[in-house]
């Protein structure tokens, strides 16, 4: 449930002016303004489930989303039932939408969606309804340029060198044909982000969110409670360290807090993850992580 100072899970990424949100938990669209982004322009939406605390402040923001022109349509993907409860919601609702919205229901795992350079891709969770994970996985890139090397085979500096490092051939000065791979790095990985939530621990997790750059995963209960958290398909922290540690990403945050314990208390769940795997934070409203490339 919501609480004074913290709401409901959603996660938004921003990549390259791209905006992508995963889960609209109530009260999303309050979080967002506060953001002060051009939100109102949301690519897609990727739904975890359909309980209410993941999606009930959809509605709020698809309306919202019509105070603004756009052309592009809404994206939104989730497992079965996102239709119904997007189309109900917009029929009884008599929610006035200017834009195309397009739903797709996940059916089975693998890539959903491709955009320039990356791909979101879904994976089985297991909870007491159909939940998906996801991961947005970035192309590599190409290596980085070398001017020495550019030099050497005697490519003078200006446009030729934007073209090798764009990937094509050019001739150098002497005539001879220089390829991009003689003045170019090995290919540089691109960034990875994952999202897991809501689902009793599995070991299957680990290998889906394999390298992620920020792994963002529920911790809902303290390692004591283990057997509720199983009983009701959800994760304790330790738990989710655990899925870190084994898929070696670089950093996690934890979400999904237990609303049994108060903010203070939330302490317990971080320090158990940390004793499993150190680079653990506990997440909070609006609190921003950078996600570098790997140099
Ligand atoms: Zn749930
Ligand atoms: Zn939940």
């Amino acid at each position: 449930m919501p609480l004074p100072y913290r709401h409901l899970t959603s996660v938004l990424l921003r990549r390259e002016g791209d905006l992508f949100l995963f889960d609209g938990g109530e009260g999303t669209q309050v979080s967002l303004r506060k953001l002060n982004l051009r939100w109102k322009k949301i690519n897609a939406i990727f739904v975890s489930h359909t309980h209410a605390d993941h999606v009930t402040g959809l509605p709020g923001l698809l309306m919202l989303s019509s105070q603004v022109d756009r052309n592009e349509p809404l994206y939104i993907y989730g497992p079965p039932k996102i239709s119904e409860y997007i189309e109900s919601s917009r029929r009884v609702l008599d929610m006035y939408i200017n834009y195309e919205i397009i739903v797709t229901e996940i059916r089975e795992p693998g890539i959903i969606y491709r955009g320039e350079g990356f791909h979101v891709r879904a994976f089985p969770l297991q909870h007491t309804k159909t939940c998906v994970g996801y991961t947005l996985e970035e192309d590599e890139r190409p290596g980085a340029f070398n001017p020495e090397k550019a030099r050497e085979y005697k490519v003078p500096c200006g446009p030729l060198w934007s073209q090798l490092q764009a990937g094509e051939e050019v001739l150098s000065e002497t005539g001879q044909t220089v390829t991009p791979s003689q003045v170019l790095g090995p290919p540089r990985k691109g960034r990875k982000f994952s999202y897991v939530t809501d689902t009793r621990y599995l070991s299957s997790i680990a290998k889906e969110v394999e390298n992620s750059d920020l792994l963002i995963c529920e911790g809902m209960f303290e390692r004591e409670l283990e057997e509720t958290a199983a009983e009701k398909k959800h994760m304790t922290s330790t738990q989710a360290a655990r899925v870190a540690l084994d898929g070696k990403v670089k950093k996690m945050g934890l979400i999904h807090y237990s609303p049994r314990y108060t903010d203070n208390e939330l302490k317990v769940l971080l320090s158990q993850a940390r004793e499993v795997f150190p680079d653990t934070v506990l997440t909070r409203d609006r609190m921003v992580f950078p996600i570098e490339y790997e140099e």
